[in-house]
């Protein structure tokens, strides 16, 4: 077929060449990702051979290609773990083979279009929530039956890998992916050779090649300009993620969007829906308008009928986040665009511009989205709130709150960010949790033993501190820093202590440097008695020097004696870190600027695993909390922001003293925090059904199905 199934079955035939027949179903299960969610599908992988497993960034390709031969025949003669792999491979069939969900039309599935996915942490291309929530859904889509495909770009060097030097500056590097040894095939057509796409770009052609990657029963499909047909410079175009170069930045979504689209053309997918998720898709629609325009449509028909088909996701209220061009740019980039849509120049900017008339505004990528789509959202209903009012002049003269921007709060793939052993645990104790779609489902996890729980938290948290305890001294040693400083954590982190995570993209409006205000109250409560422990992480946009100064305010607390040793830094903050974090730590903090964080999906990541969730009463949380299941805090929206920082700064220092450390540590005779259990089970029971993609998944299914009508 032409889609690249093909593409993916013969890759998965090569790499199967060098298995033993008795664990051969291993090299499709290995080529495609539905494994990493799959129950015993990392560690089925993992025990093939542990050493290669971890330093080849749990890739199974590499891991398969790499093992040795008398291992694979170790394995082929051992019957439980011959036994492990049929099961795999049977599931893997029943989700690929399962009939789509009925009244969704295989033949027309939804184009979900996003400039990052992250699916796994050997797929480096994702930089942050963004991808993280992409990637989520197609996996949600694939368990639920939903036709999808997903549409992005195939980064040569993906984003960037992170060091820090003594001073905690950051430092940026790319590494190359092996695109060879990555679960991914490139589609090829009739003849064998690479399906080659052609878009318009600055006069001249670019040809992309489209890679595919399997998610269960969800194709993603990635463009990547890297092809000899190409110029030097053009087949830089999709290197690196979010490049900072504005003109490559625009070619990069001209070649998601329009590339995108006549991708899909290509290989014969027809769309019944594009979801934009985020503005940088937005040329996908313009595609779409013109191929209508092309066919003999008037401008106006084809804008109804495209507006019926398009779905927008806005993602953040950051400035930066929301993209605009100068019209010079555009105008060079894409030289015959509005003649393709028979407009001049003038009429395709209004479209772009909040003010229509106003020549003044950039050519925006989240106006251009909201004009080309018939239903958009917000991710949190704050969000939507927020987004309702910042948009509003987009649609002069109608009252704010009926400005058509809903809010699909964001969710996350509970099978991706559960820790096996809650796995388990909820397995027993709560049947159905996986389905739970913003019902009450969870209410059975009140039935699990108090002992039960505590016992996997015990264990994610030990599996966390040791962890901590490799990595930091790795870090600091590789660093320069003194020996007793890299030693300290080896030394101070405790299974058992009370462990703190932060781990996000760092951007200013995140506001880490609220934890490192008060230097000498943080050093009495990291060292108790009792004392805390905290683990923190994330990376900064390679321009943003701002945020890499906030980095280094927390290495400028290391000299302080106790401070170093109970909080580290951990570099390379990724999908495998992150999950790590979420799932050992037991308390997750958010401290983003109130407004400006549209939902956030680390700490709902952190409650599934039993953490609890300290956060400013912003996006997702502003409508999560409860009053039992963490704490918030209610940030003054009206106080100069750093009136409000050392407010919010010192809220949080006294929640930290007066009530998470002596909930946590109130034992009974057993050890056992009874009171901090109840808070955990409210916690989980509230969130787990509310904040999974299954909820998402579904609010966009009904956003989608009013859009038709
Ligand atoms: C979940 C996740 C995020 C999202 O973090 P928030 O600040 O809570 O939105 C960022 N990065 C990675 C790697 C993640 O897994």
């Amino acid at each position: 077929m032409r889609d690249g199934s093909d593409d993916i079955a013969a890759a998965a035939e090569a790499l199967a060449a060098r298995l033993p027949a008795a664990i051969r179903p291993l090299a499709a299960i290995a080529m495609n990702y539905w494994w990493s969610w799959a129950p015993d599908g990392a560690e089925v992988f993992s025990e093939i051979d542990v050493d290669r497993w971890l330093r080849g960034g749990r890739n199974p390709v590499r891991l398969l290609q790499e093992v040795t031969t008398a291992r694979l025949a170790a394995l082929a003669g051992d019957q439980s773990f011959v036994e492990r792999v049929r099961r795999l491979d049977e599931g893997l069939q029943r989700e690929r083979e399962a009939p789509p969900r009925a009244g969704l039309l295989p033949g027309s599935p939804t184009a979900f279009f996003c400039a990052e996915f992250g699916i796994h942490g050997s797929l480096p291309f994702y930089a942050g929530g963004l991808g993280v929530l992409a990637g989520d859904l197609l996996k949600q889509a694939s368990d639920c039956r939903v036709p999808m495909v997903g549409v992005g770009l195939f980064y040569r060097q993906g984003s960037f890998h992170q060091r820090l030097d003594a001073s905690g500056w950051q430092h940026e590097y790319w590494l190359d992916t092996d695109s060879e040894r990555l679960p991914a095939a490139v589609v090829t057509d009739p003849a064998g050779s690479p399906l080659l796409v052609e878009v318009p770009l600055a006069g001249r052609t670019v040809r992309c090649q489209v890679w595919r990657v399997d998610a269960g029963r969800v194709p993603l499909y990635l463009l990547d300009s890297d092809v000899p047909e190409n110029s030097r410079a053009d087949r830089w175009i999709t290197a690196r993620l979010y490049v900072s170069d504005r003109e490559m930045r625009l070619a990069q979504y001209v070649l998601l969007g329009i590339g995108g689209m006549r991708a899909l053309r290509a290989l014969g997918i027809d769309p019944g829906r594009l979801h934009l998720n985020e503005g940088h898709a937005v040329l996908a629609a313009l595609e779409l308008l013109r191929e209508r325009v092309a066919a003999g449509e008037p401008f106006e028909d084809a804008r109804v009928a495209v507006r019926r088909c398009v779905m927008f996701t806005t993602h953040t209220p950051v400035a930066a986040g929301n993209e605009s061009f100068s019209l010079d740019q555009v105008r060079a980039a894409l030289p015959g665009l509005p003649g393709s849509l028979a407009l001049s120049w003038d009429e395709l900017a209004s479209l772009a511009r909040v003010h229509p008339d106003d020549a003044g505004e950039g050519f925006g990528l989240t106006p251009l989205a909201l004009r080309l789509s018939g239903a958009a959202n917000g991710v949190s209903k704050l969000h939507g709130q927020v987004s309702r009012a910042m948009w509003r002049d987009i649609w002069p003269g109608r009252p704010v709150e009926s400005v058509p921007i809903a809010a699909v709060p964001n969710g996350i793939h509970l099978p991706t960010w559960i820790a096996p052993e809650m796995r388990a645990l909820l397995d027993r104790y709560v049947p159905g949790w996986t389905e739970a779609c913003g019902d009450d489902t969870w209410a059975a996890v009140e039935e699990i033993p108090d002992e039960e729980l505590w016992a996997v938290r015990r264990q994610l948290r030990a599996r966390l501190a040791e962890k901590v305890r490799r990595r930091s001294l790795v870090e600091r040693l590789g660093r320069g820093e003194p020996v007793a400083f890299a030693e300290a954590p080896g030394l101070l982190w405790d299974d058992n202590v009370l462990t703190i995570g932060f781990a996000r993209r760092i951007a200013t409006y995140k506001r880490l440097y609220l934890l490192t205000s008060n230097p000498a109250r943080a050093r009495k409560l990291l060292e108790g008695p009792p004392p805390l422990q905290i683990a923190i992480a994330g990376r900064a946009h390679p321009q943003d020097d701002a945020a890499k100064h906030t980095v280094q305010q927390i290495f400028a607390l290391n000299d302080i004696p106790g401070i170093g040793g109970h909080g580290v830094f951990l570099e390379e903050h990724d999908m495998t870190l992150a999950a790590g974090l979420v799932q050992g730590c037991d308390l997750w903090i958010n401290l983003p600027r109130p407004g400006q964080e549209a939902s956030g999906t680390s700490g709902m990541k952190s409650a599934v695993n039993g953490g609890l969730h300290l956060s400013v009463l912003d996006g997702w949380w502003a409508e999560a909390f409860d009053g039992q299941n963490g704490w918030g805090v209610a940030s003054d929206p009206n106080l100069p922001a750093d009136e409000q920082d050392r407010v919010d700064a010192e809220r949080v220092f006294d929640i930290l003293e007066y009530e998470v450390i002596p909930l946590f540590y109130d034992r009974d005779e057993q050890g056992i925090p009874r009171a901090w259990l109840r808070r955990v089970k409210s916690s989980m029971r509230s969130i787990g059904p509310h904040f999974s993609a299954c909820r998402m998944l579904e609010d966009y299914l009904r956003l989608s199905a009013a859009l038709g009508r």
